[in-house]
């Protein structure tokens, strides 16, 4: 069973919106175990509308197209559609009542003639009818392939894959065959350096667990995912892979289900009764944004002291004329200083201070752009390293945030 995923649309192809709607269909025919092998960006054009369900037909059994339903573009897709599968349009009277009633409720207006429009379906089409907008979508079948033309907005999209089309697809196709997926996350150490000290093992996995490297900036989220007819012989199986995973990289394992990091911390903190605050120079908030993204980081997050100008390092948190002086403010004396004053003036356990030549310029021949110095301080010590990265600006605080949080995590072990 495959799926193939159309998103109509000039402004997807010219990067003006950014085709959210493809990801969330992906995911939610994954979780029917309809894998998606094709997803296709196509303009409002007849023949780029006809040749897409062309080849999706060739190739798939599922196949969801969203967008161009809407009342402006209607005679082109509908039509194009229509004469795809050889068939007509007729106007659903159901459908129109709907649309007129929109009309009145929300504007006491009379309903535009070309609105009539969206009450058109296929003729060989089963209606999904829309309780959020005023497109419906249209489902058919031929030859055993299903087809399902939604709008493009995606909460209405969302709304119909929801309550039609997914309970139709599970009605139609049940699978006798089960897809587990478990996860791990790693921080401080490189997807190649990862996927070398795990070869041997890999080497060992079976057709049916592959293994997934998915990399962000300073981690690794490492995903198993089995398919087989007997979930409990697949979970062990899979589990049994990943237990000699976590083994071999224990050091670098931050959690074994599919959390962020920052999740991570904030809970482990929060089960712990330990408190954080940040300092933060060069990374202006980031650390602590990213923490009070987490539902419940109140239980363990104090506050941060954002601490741009020297003025602010030594009025806020009490670092040292002299230290920033003699070392500078991008040195691991300064935000030493500047971690150890955090914790005194927000009362907390630790506190990550950062402070750092981001750039693009700034930098200097002994402290380069890109050069970070970062301190996590403790109740027995504080930690301080200096980090050399080599990138534009946004990517130097992203390595800065994560470094920050990953010495933190390596302190509170
Ligand atoms: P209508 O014309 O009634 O608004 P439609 O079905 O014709 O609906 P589009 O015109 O293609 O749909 O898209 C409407 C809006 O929905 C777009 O402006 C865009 O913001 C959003 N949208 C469309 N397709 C996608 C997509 N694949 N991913 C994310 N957003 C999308």
């Amino acid at each position: 069973m495959k799926a193939e995923i159309i998103t109509i649309g000039d402004e997807l192809l010219n990067g003006q919106v950014v085709d959210t709607n493809s990801a969330w269909i992906a995911k939610r025919l994954g979780e029917l175990h309809i894998p998606v092998m094709h997803i296709t960006s196509i303009s409002d054009k007849s023949d780029a509308i006809q040749e897409a369900l062309r080849h999706a037909e060739a190739r798939a059994d599922v196949v969801i197209m969203t967008g161009g339903l809407g009342p402006t573009r209607d005679d082109i897709s509908k039509a194009t559609v229509a004469a795809y599968f050889g068939t007509t349009l007729v106007r659903d009277e159901a459908v129109l009542a709907h649309v007129e009633a929109i009309f009145h409720r929300k504007a006491g207006r009379v309903m535009p003639a070309m609105n009539k429009g969206q009450a058109d379906v296929l003729a060989n089409s089963t209606v999904l009818f829309n309780d959020v907008g005023t497109a419906p979508g249209m489902a058919v079948s031929r030859d055993g392939k299903f087809f399902a033309f939604l709008p493009g907005v995606p909460f209405e999209m969302k709304f119909l894959m929801e309550n039609r089309v997914l309970p139709m697809l599970r009605d139609t196709y049940k699978s006798d065959t089960y897809i587990y997926n478990s996860y791990l996350l790693t921080v401080g150490i490189g997807e190649s350096h990862l996927a070398q000290q795990i070869a041997d093992i890999e080497d060992t996995f079976p057709d049916h667990i592959t293994l997934a490297y998915l990399p962000r900036i300073g981690m690794v989220r490492l995903r198993f995912t089995g398919e087989g007819e007997d979930l409990e012989a697949l979970t062990s199986a899979v589990e049994d892979l990943k237990d000699q995973v976590v083994k071999r990289v224990k050091d670098h394992v931050v959690s074994l289900d599919n959390r962020s990091f920052e999740e991570v911390l904030v809970h482990t903190c929060s089960a712990a009764g330990v408190t954080l605050a940040t300092a933060e120079s060069c990374t202006g908030g980031t650390i602590s944004a990213q923490i009070t993204a987490v539902p419940g980081a109140s239980q363990m997050f104090q506050g941060a002291a954002v601490v741009y100008s020297n003025q602010a390092k030594m009025d806020v948190l009490g670092v040292s004329s002299d230290t920033l002086v003699q070392y500078g403010a991008v040195s691991e004396p300064t935000v030493r200083e500047m971690a150890e004053g955090a914790r005194r003036v927000f009362g907390t356990d630790y506190a990550i201070a950062t402070s750092g030549i981001a750039g693009p310029d700034g930098g200097t021949e002994t402290k380069p752009v890109g050069t970070v110095c970062i301190a996590v301080a403790g109740k027995s010590e504080t930690r301080t390293q200096t980090f050399y990265f080599k990138n534009d600006r946004a990517i130097n605080i992203e390595r800065s945030v994560a470094a920050g949080l990953t010495m933190f995590w390596d302190m509170l072990k």
